[in-house]
């Protein structure tokens, strides 16, 4: 029996062997590669294209790698990455800032080569003076001195540690600079067992253990963070009775340099931003926006610039993307990466998201000198090199800092304010005024608790959102978290899950849900 069977299966193998680059080929044939459209060329974007490259791995179903365009309607990539030129001289205009545990942006830098340093003066934590300023008059201001040796600084440091104890409160006793107080706080207080920062960190945690998540919501629950984005800030603070002028003052000051509002954000939002003001900060040399170019370049992207996207039509197999150009694209997976709710892409049928509104920051630059007497002042160098401000509908400002002093004449500043500043005002602000640039961002959500989050796919299919998550909280490193997860969604929903690397990944799928608009 044995014996007469042997040849046939000798040669059912010898004709598969025959046969195999014929039934490979019809298979490539049947399914040649899918293209994944995404709008918006900002780290999320990029970071999209950067993960599904990373993630795929080919399948019998799905032997190639799918085809990306990435299409920004800028004529440069980078999205709220951008930077502005001074006097010669680049600045960031937008993001500035990245957290010494912001992961996936030092791995960024790394893998492209990119050199790290640290933020101007003005934005790190603790070799600037501070003022908090009420309108009328500083409120608070730390002790200005400007030496160059470093036991004055340290004297000095000591001193401005004690003014913030005497004014603030026992608590602050230990803390060398005002703003690493809040980092501590924070991390010991809101999570009684683990600070945000550790909780955010799950996310970084291997891809076999680390589930794929459909929706916001579940996402923020597994790192045990969603309950942060159902109080405000001030709620949390009060709630571990944290000193009403300590809110008032210095919280208020911090919130409203990181997202232009006030401590009635979410206490999640409000957490990331007080994290954005400890040490160790770092930015990009020449620009943040390199990270969103390079990962463009390594990822075998076709990029699409100066090329906005007006509709988005799913047509049963595919999405149609049509542009301002007249073209029309056939997309078999098609991700928004940027926020929806100031953008005209016209869906059909119709995406149902919960109404969001953005916070708008006009960032001012002026390469001038400011005038001492709008602050009650006698001389320049008695300003703070950072001016922040109480939450007061009537201050046209929340913050002015020095980016960089070339001369005691000669210094380059940036404003943020949530209005446009006006010839008329900066010409009060300041007694010389050598050059202005102005940009106006829609900057981030406007945040409040509850937040109320977008799903990440849209309409059941293999529409993505990657911006839903920014009503967790609004940095480039929350970009990439989020376009990471997406990536991930995108191969284990269209590409299945044969074509990733780890075996068993589960998917967390989304909850009913409440007040939405239609787009
Ligand atoms: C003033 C300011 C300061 C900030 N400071 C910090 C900071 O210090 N640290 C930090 O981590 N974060 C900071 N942020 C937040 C950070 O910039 C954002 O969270 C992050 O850059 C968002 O990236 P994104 O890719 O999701 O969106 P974006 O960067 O907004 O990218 C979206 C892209 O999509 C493009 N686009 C939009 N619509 C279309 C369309 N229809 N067709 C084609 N293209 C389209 C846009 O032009 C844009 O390039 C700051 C933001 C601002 C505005």
């Amino acid at each position: 029996m044995y014996s007469d069977l042997k040849p046939s299966f000798s040669f059912l193998i010898l004709l598969f062997l025959c046969l195999q680059p014929l039934i490979f080929s019809l298979s490539t044939d049947a399914s040649p590669p899918p293209t994944v459209c995404i709008v918006g060329s900002g780290i999320g974007g990029s970071s999209v294209a950067h993960f599904l490259r990373h993630y795929f791995h080919p399948s019998p179903s799905q032997p190639t790698p799918p085809n990306i365009k990435i299409f920004e309607r800028s004529y440069v990539v980078g999205g709220r990455m951008a930077t502005v030129s001074i006097g010669g001289e680049s600045f960031e205009a937008g993001a500035s800032i990245l957290h010494p545990k912001n992961y996936h942006a030092l791995n960024y830098s790394n893998l492209l080569g990119l050199k790290v340093k640290p933020p101007p003066a003005s934005e790190d934590d603790d070799s600037m003076s501070l003022g908090i300023w009420d309108g009328k008059k500083f409120v608070f201001k730390t002790l200005q001195v400007d030496s160059k040796f470093p036991l004055v600084q340290k004297i000095v440091s000591y001193v401005n540690s004690f003014r913030i104890f005497f004014r603030y409160g026992f608590s602050l006793l230990k803390m060398g600079s005002f703003v690493e107080v809040f980092v501590l706080f924070i991390a010991f207080l809101f999570l009684p067992k683990k600070s945000t920062v550790d909780s955010f960190l799950k996310y970084y945690e291997s891809p076999e253990r680390r589930p794929i998540f459909e929706t916001v919501d579940e996402m923020l629950k597994w790192a045990g963070l969603y309950n942060l984005t159902t109080q405000t800030l001030q709620d949390e603070l009060i709630g571990i009775k944290l000193s009403p002028l300590l809110i008032k003052e210095l919280v208020t000051v911090i919130t409203r340099i990181n997202y232009g509002q006030s401590v009635y954000i979410s206490g999640l939002a409000g957490a990331v931003s007080l994290a954005g003001s400890g040490g160790g900060l770092w930015s990009v040399d020449g620009g943040n926006w390199q990270m969103a170019s390079g990962l463009i370049n390594s990822s075998d992207v076709s990029l699409h610039l100066n090329e906005e996207i007006e509709s988005i039509s799913y047509l049963g197999e595919y999405y149609e993307l049509n542009s301002t150009k007249r073209n029309s694209y056939s997309c078999e997976v098609a991700v928004v990466a940027t926020p929806l709710d100031e953008v005209n892409i016209r869906f059909s049928p119709a995406v149902s998201i919960p109404e969001r509104k953005l916070q708008h920051t006009h960032a001012t630059f002026v390469r001038g000198l400011l005038n001492p007497a709008y602050f009650g002042l006698r001389t320049v160098a008695e300003i703070p090199e950072l001016v922040g401000t109480l939450e007061d509908p009537d201050l046209p400002f929340t913050c002015i800092s020095v980016l960089k002093q070339l001369d005691e004449n000669d210094t380059t500043y940036k404003i943020f304010s949530r209005g446009p500043m006006s010839d008329a005002l900066l010409d009060s602000i300041f007694s010389a005024r050598l050059q202005t640039n102005r940009i106006n961002w829609g900057a981030y959500p406007h945040y409040k608790a509850p937040e109320l989050f977008a799903p990440f796919i849209l309409d059941g299919q293999h529409l993505y959102y990657v911006n839903a998550f920014e009503n967790a909280a609004s940095t480039m490193e929350t970009s990439a978290v989020a376009a990471e997860n997406v990536a991930r969604l995108i191969l284990s929903r269209y590409f299945s899950e044969a074509s990733l690397q780890s075996s068993n990944l589960q998917s967390f799928s989304p909850d009913a849900d409440v007040s939405h608009f239609d787009l």
